[in-house]
């Protein structure tokens, strides 16, 4: 049929929309319209393409039937992280410790005292919450947090280096992630970039060189994303603290994730915070969903004189920490003062999670899956890695399930898995689907059943 023809076949809005409204009763008048006309544009739009060459009104409602669903869930939904990539950078980073739901609830449901003194009935400070926990859990004199790492960078350097000179080595002007480059962040902030040494080496003789009247900050950033080797050579921070004292400058170490708890659990040591914080560093700064493990949010440690004058910028307030990831933030610091071997925050244990607890975890997923003919599975060692800009080219040995699916493709298995309901992110490797448990939570194991469940299903 031709597109004129097709065109006309179409109903007009209000009596598609009286439909829609009969067939999910739970739509206001006004909703309905609004899918009606969204249904129709979608419809008309794909025969002036030629996309459709008949028309069907099933079709109509299919495209209604998205609609609804779009305006009635949202979007951001939970999905299943089987990739055993922990701080997943794409999959909302770090999960929560499922009892700091119940503060989150409070706080977003109820009135708080976020910004008020119940003791002294007047004005609080939203940032006295979680101040003296984190100097507790940093041994810092003073913290401050704000929306994410990224505006601790940002206020730090617009505080101390506006119009100075911020130090920098040429190996430490990264990009962590798309928008987040050292020196356009430098030169947003008002600093100017003295850059010194090579890509490759850079030594203390070259920070002593590049001080001068107008320095403002000896920085050092934490190559998150990747690592140098071969021929080279960088300073390390009780260096360029000594320098520091010497000079009286400033040393501002961003260093993109640290950890609460020692966590040398594994085969490499994670920095933890408070080891930073005893080499006499100024300045702290790391993501709060990183090694932390709690919500986005950029946590600032260091000398109280910096702290406080940190505090009065104006940038603070558009830079600062919204309720529910602060009551996030504090119910995850909360769990760092009461555990007994670790506390309970998911990537910790994750992270911690021993390999014979991954072949375990294997074991019941296969025995699970056993009953599905249309896959094969087997179990096979493979690596899990900390991710999330944290540590490049750390791994983690785990036992993954390699499942193969015998009439399609782990291209196209990958593809529904990613379309399940609760879409299953995995990896492929060697034409197989790799499962790896150490991302997994308890109610992970039950979808993933259900999928293969459906999935064969298909098959018949
Ligand atoms: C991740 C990271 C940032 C950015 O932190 P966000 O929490 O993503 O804003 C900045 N610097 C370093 C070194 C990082 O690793």
């Amino acid at each position: 049929m031709d597109k004129k023809s097709l065109l006309k076949m179409l109903p007009k809005t209000d009596l598609f929309a009286s439909d829609i409204k009969k067939k999910y009763d739970f739509l206001s008048r006004e909703l309905s319209v609004l899918i009606a006309r969204k249904a129709l544009d979608d419809i008309r739009g794909k025969i002036l393409d030629g996309i459709i060459d008949d028309y069907k009104y099933d079709m109509l409602f299919s495209a209604a039937e998205y609609f609804v669903n779009f305006y009635k869930a949202p979007s951001l939904k939970r999905v299943i992280n089987a990739t055993g990539v922990i701080v997943h950078t794409n999959l909302g980073r770090s999960p929560l410790s499922e009892d700091i739901s119940k503060y989150v609830f409070e706080i977003a449901t109820r009135y708080s005292n976020l910004e008020y003194d119940v003791k002294l009935g007047e004005r609080g400070s939203r940032y006295d919450h979680v101040e003296e926990k984190l100097k507790e859990l940093t041994g810092a004199e003073g913290a401050l947090v704000v929306n994410n790492n990224a505006a601790a960078v940002m206020l730090v350097l617009n505080t101390f280096c506006s119009g100075k000179e911020g130090i920098v080595s040429r190996g430490e002007l990264v990009e962590i992630g798309g928008s987040f480059r050292v020196p356009e962040v430098m030169k947003l902030s008002g600093a100017i970039l003295k850059e010194v040494g090579c890509t490759n080496r850079t030594r203390i003789q070259d920070y002593k060189e590049a001080i001068c009247d107008n320095t403002g900050l000896i920085i050092k950033v934490h190559p998150s994303n990747f690592k140098l080797i071969g021929f080279t050579e960088e300073v390390s921070v009780d260096e360029l603290v000594a320098l520091g004292k010497e000079r009286n400058i400033i040393v501002y170490n961003d260093i993109g994730s640290a950890s609460l708890v020692p966590l040398d659990v594994t085969n490499f040591k994670i920095p933890s915070a408070k080891d930073m914080v005893n080499k006499d560093v100024d300045i702290l700064s790391f993501s709060g969903d990183k090694m932390v493990g709690g919500p986005q949010a950029g946590i600032i440690v260091g000398k109280k004189r910096y702290i406080d004058v940190m505090k009065k910028n104006n940038l603070l307030r558009a830079f600062r920490i919204d309720k529910l990831s602060l009551v996030a933030l504090e119910g995850t610091l909360l769990k760092y003062f009461d555990y007994k071997e670790l506390p309970d925050v998911p990537i910790i244990k994750k992270i911690a999670m021993d390999i014979n607890e991954t072949f375990e975890n294997c074991q019941r997923l296969k025995r699970v899956l056993a009953q599905f003919s249309s896959i094969e599975t087997t179990i096979g060692k493979d690596q899990s890695t900390i991710g999330g800009g944290s540590l490049p080219e750390e791994f983690i040995k785990s036992f993954v399930l390699n499942i193969k699916a015998k009439k399609v493709s782990a291209f196209d298995l990958e593809k529904k898995l990613r379309n399940w309901r609760v879409p299953i992110v995995i990896r492929i490797k060697e034409n197989n689907i790799v499962i790896d448990s150490r991302t997994l939570f308890e109610d992970d194991y039950d979808e993933i059943y259900e999928f293969f469940k459906d999935f064969e299903g298909d098959l018949r």
